[in-house]
């Protein structure tokens, strides 16, 4: 069932009417299918990081891989696999941020309230939360770059983005 805000429009219907204007004046449908900048950007899911915003990136320019951190998880090196091999991007730019909920908790506290709330033992399933931000984006550079599948050489840069200011701190 869809969920209704106050006004009793649910968010589907307002997506569909925001996807009606878009759609009304969309102009970008001959683009390429492989990224016009060669590149993939792997960024947490927060909802105030507006990858595209942040980055200036235009309509088919580049790959963005989200979940929940920006981390270079297996699932992450899937596509980042599928981009670099089948979509010739070179570039792996990676952006965490201030104030993520990746901080807030730990594997074992994050079993227990599944545990007590749907009732699946997780095991020692890790969610990849991380106590220490700049370190976490270092793990990450370090994960893609030493990954195997990843193609030698390939310029693998990380971030901190601050959800307060707006800024983008590079992270060396
Ligand atoms: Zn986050």
């Amino acid at each position: 069932m869809a969920s209704l805000e106050a006004g009793g429009k649910s968010l589907q219907a307002e997506f569909l009417e925001n996807n009606a204007q878009y759609a009304a004046e969309f102009n970008d449908g001959q683009l390429p299918l492989p990224p016009a900048r060669h590149a993939l950007v792997l960024a947490c899911m927060d909802a105030r990081l507006h990858v595209e915003k942040v980055l200036g990136i235009k309509n088919g320019a580049c790959h963005c891989v989200r979940n929940a951190g920006g981390r270079a998880s297996d699932d992450a090196l899937r596509s980042i696999v599928i981009s670099q091999r089948l979509l010739g991007t070179k570039e792996v730019h990676i952006i965490h941020h201030t104030d993520c909920g990746m901080l807030t908790f730990t594997n074992e506290q994050l079993a227990v309230k599944i545990k007590e709330e749907l009732g699946v033992d997780v095991g020692d399933r890790d969610f990849l939360p991380f106590p220490d931000l700049h370190q976490s984006v270092l793990d990450d550079i370090r994960t893609v770059r030493e990954s195997p599948l990843v193609a030698p050489g390939t310029r693998v840069q990380g971030y901190i983005y601050e959800v307060e200011t707006g800024k983008l701190r590079v992270v060396e």
